[in-house]
């Protein structure tokens, strides 16, 4: 039986009143980190009438990676045939387009167009749309100079791809429809409870917390979807097998917004380049433009943004549209990527690690849930929950 003392606080104006814990001893399910993965899989796991409680290092949710992304709702077009990125976004996909049309989640699919500057580019468009369809992505178009003129004027582009089925959203609303979807069901999400490790015994774990109440836990299983911080907190549970654990590599994306009016509609992606998607547009649902995120791999967890980094945007953005003003690019704000091989590797697939992997039945384990994790989160949390009842 939970025995839970709750001081409700009502400092957190943005997601309603949040909770915090002082005694707790025993529960069924706890989870580690309130982003929009976890979130989720709360939300999945409460609806099947499991007890939850969530456990957030920060003071409120969703203010790591969940709210420093580009918010694309994304098609699925790149990622390797069979890999669980593929195979969760384009499950994921047209699920999130009902949940945001069912609960009245800002959203719109806006299309995104791929633009190839010359030929060498062009020849590349045939394969991308190859790789997609093999993916079930069979919507995307490839369209010529004429029609990329009528779709956005302001581009300079000799052919390209047209993704119908990309989008935008408000992530941020989607994290308070998930939490408020969990809490209807039971679930308890309670911030400022960093949890700094733990012990496997017979029966479960017991989760050691931080912040101002320091406790022990017990709990009868581990769902962790830490994050940046998954691998080090897999690491911190005493008796869990350390060569199961990926290393971990931070890869920071940073984000200059458009000064200039935006004459943009849809979302304008360069051809990929090795390593990257390119400089490329997104707008939010407002109609701002930005352009990013970069690529730069770094130490330590740091969001300010360096302005000289806009020097390498410049030119790249100039290849497909010749009017970007100088001085038109403003730091916005970055965010980083929880990667699991570093820069010289090759990407990794979403690892979701359960019994049948690490041989630990009360741990499961998610790492390098970059993106489309967004996108993917409503399949991500019924491939944990169907991991968790075991169906
Ligand atoms: C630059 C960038 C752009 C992206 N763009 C897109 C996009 O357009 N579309 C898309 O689909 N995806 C995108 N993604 C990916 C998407 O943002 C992520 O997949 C998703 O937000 C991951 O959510 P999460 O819940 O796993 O992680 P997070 O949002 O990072 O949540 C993890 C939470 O765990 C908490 N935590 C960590 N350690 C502890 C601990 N020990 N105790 C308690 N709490 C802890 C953290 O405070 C955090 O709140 C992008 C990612 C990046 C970096």
């Amino acid at each position: 039986m939970v025995r839970a003392l709750l001081i409700r606080q009502s400092c957190i104006q943005e997601f309603g009143p949040l909770v915090t814990l002082a005694t707790l001893d025993h529960i069924d399910i706890a989870i580690v980190g309130a982003g929009v993965v976890g979130l989720a899989i709360a939300r999945s796991l409460a609806q099947a009438g499991r007890e939850v409680w969530v456990l957030e290092a920060a003071g409120m949710v969703g203010s790591e990676t969940s709210s420093r992304n580009s918010e694309v709702i994304h098609a699925g077009i790149y990622y390797p045939q069979g890999s669980l990125k593929a195979r969760l976004c384009t499950e994921g996909r047209p699920r999130l387009y009902r949940y945001c049309s069912d609960r009245g989640i800002a959203h719109r699919a806006i299309g995104k167009l791929i633009v190839a500057t010359n030929e060498g580019e062009a020849a590349i468009l045939s394969g991308i749309r190859q790789a997609a369809i093999a993916n079930g992505v069979t919507d995307l178009e490839i369209i010529n100079k004429q029609r990329i003129e009528t779709l956005e004027p302001a581009v300079r582009a000799i052919a390209g791809l047209y993704s119908p089925s990309t989008g935008i959203i408000d992530s941020h609303a989607l994290m308070q429809a998930y939490q408020a979807d969990a809490e209807a069901a039971g679930a308890t999400v309670v911030c400022r409870t960093p949890v700094i490790g733990g012990a496997l015994d017979g029966k479960g774990l017991v989760l050691g917390t931080g912040g101002n109440t320091p406790m022990a836990l017990r709990c009868r299983m581990l769902i962790n979807a830490a994050g940046l911080g998954a691998p080090a907190l897999a690491g911190s549970i005493a008796g869990f097998p350390s060569g199961k654990i990926p290393p971990s590599y931070l890869c920071k994306g940073s984000y200059f917004s458009l000064s200039q009016a935006n004459p943009f509609h849809h979302l304008v992606y360069p051809v990929p380049e090795p390593g990257g998607l390119g400089v490329h547009l997104t707008l939010d649902l407002g109609g701002q433009a930005r352009f990013g995120p970069d690529v730069e791999w770094v130490e330590t967890i740091d969001y300010a943004v360096d302005p000289a980094r806009a020097e390498r945007f410049y030119p790249a953005i100039r290849r497909y549209w010749p009017d970007l003003r100088e001085g038109a690019l403003v730091p916005a704000y970055s965010g980083i990527r929880p990667k699991i091989t570093g820069p010289t590797m090759p990407a990794a697939d979403f690892r979701i690690d359960g019994r049948n992997f690490h041989g630990v039945p009360q741990i499961i384990n998610l790492f390098g849930i970059e993106s489309p994790g967004l996108t993917a989160s409503l399949a991500i949390a019924d491939y944990v929950s169907s991991l968790v009842l075991g169906v």
